[in-house]
């Protein structure tokens, strides 16, 4: 018997990942495609993106799933998980593209950007004299992996920087607050809010039209983890009211966002299509072949998720 490795991603290449993971797993583990597996009894491992129903029914002796991704909202919801240890990716090129979309974001609404695309676009020389990032609060909810880099990379431009999560942590020159009373006084003093937050049952629609309404008249909001952590409506209506003045919004409650959705067309809103931060083979293949020695060797794990919190 050799150990086997099951891949399996709609968007994700098999190829790119093999040829990463081989030269770390060498003989050790043989790692193939999902539909090309010779002896389902040999899997042992699985690096999956959103398999289908009944995916892991086959392979009675697995020991570990891989989250190809950062976030497991859709594969800890699942009723058909095998009870296995899941790790999700942590890889250090995937937090500094997420930190650079999100800094991005940011500096978008803080330099007012949309204010001067619009003027652009009535050939408007429409000056306003920028503010300095120090007189800008920006204010990050969830301070996990991705999001205490991209806090991190907020405060080193110079903006007033804030964080938010269930407990304490030391991040420079973040100001930390914790807990849901914290929520509420915190989106009242930012002039940015950045959702990092990943969708669990306690985050599903956790900023709803109460948190909008808390945020200060002119605020933007930027959302880079899960649509479904935010009341859509209630985020389109902040914005058509004039209470939020912009937003730069990369996932959404039904992906991807219908042609007659209202998001699409309301000024000062940027869409992108969730590709804030991917996942990427040759800087993820270590830490996914350590994981996969550790399950070999019977060591700790790195990275593993639980299912209790939903990440
Ligand atoms: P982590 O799972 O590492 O951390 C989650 C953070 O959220 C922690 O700081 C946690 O607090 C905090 N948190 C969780 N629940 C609550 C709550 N109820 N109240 C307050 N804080 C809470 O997440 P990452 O930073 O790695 O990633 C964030 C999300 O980004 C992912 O879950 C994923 O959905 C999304 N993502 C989006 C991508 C894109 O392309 N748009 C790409 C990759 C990821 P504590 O520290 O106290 O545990």
């Amino acid at each position: 018997m050799t150990d086997t490795l099951v891949f399996y991603s709609g968007p994700d290449p098999f190829d790119a990942w093999r040829d990463a993971l081989t030269p770390y797993l060498g003989d050790s583990v043989r790692i193939e495609n999902a539909d090309a597996v010779t002896r389902a009894d040999d899997v042992r491992f699985a690096l999956v993106w959103k398999p289908p129903s009944g995916f892991f029914d086959p392979f009675a002796n697995l020991d570990l799933v891989i989250n190809l991704g950062a976030g497991v909202d859709q594969l800890v919801a699942r009723d058909d998980l095998p009870d296995v240890p899941i790790t999700r990716l942590s890889d250090p090129k995937m937090g500094q593209m997420m930190a650079s979309f999100v800094l991005f974001s940011v500096l978008r609404h803080a330099r007012e950007i949309p204010h001067f695309e619009a003027a652009q676009a009535r050939k408007e020389w429409a000056y306003r004299h920028p503010r300095a990032a120090s007189e800008i609060t920006v204010a990050v909810l969830g301070l996990g992996q991705l999001g205490a880099l991209a806090a991190t990379e907020i405060a080193r431009q110079g903006f007033n920087t804030h964080g938010w999560a269930t407990k304490p942590q030391t991040l420079k020159d973040v100001t930390v607050h914790c807990g849901d009373e914290a929520l509420g006084p915190l989106l009242n003093q930012a002039d940015i809010v950045v959702c990092m937050l990943p969708l669990t049952p306690t985050t599903h629609e956790r900023l709803d039209a109460n948190s909008f309404a808390e945020m200060k008249p002119g605020a933007a909001f930027i959302n880079v983890s899960r649509g479904e952590v935010v009341d859509e409506s209630a985020l389109v209506e902040a914005l058509l009211s004039g209470h939020l003045s912009g937003a730069t919004l990369d996932v959404f409650q039904h992906e991807p966002l219908a042609p007659d959705h209202p998001l699409w067309t309301i000024p000062g809103v940027l869409i992108t299509p969730h590709l804030a931060s991917v996942a990427l083979p040759k800087s993820a293949a270590p830490q996914i072949a350590a994981n996969i020695k550790a399950i070999q060797n019977g060591e700790a794990l790195s990275n593993e998720v639980s299912r209790v919190r939903g990440y």
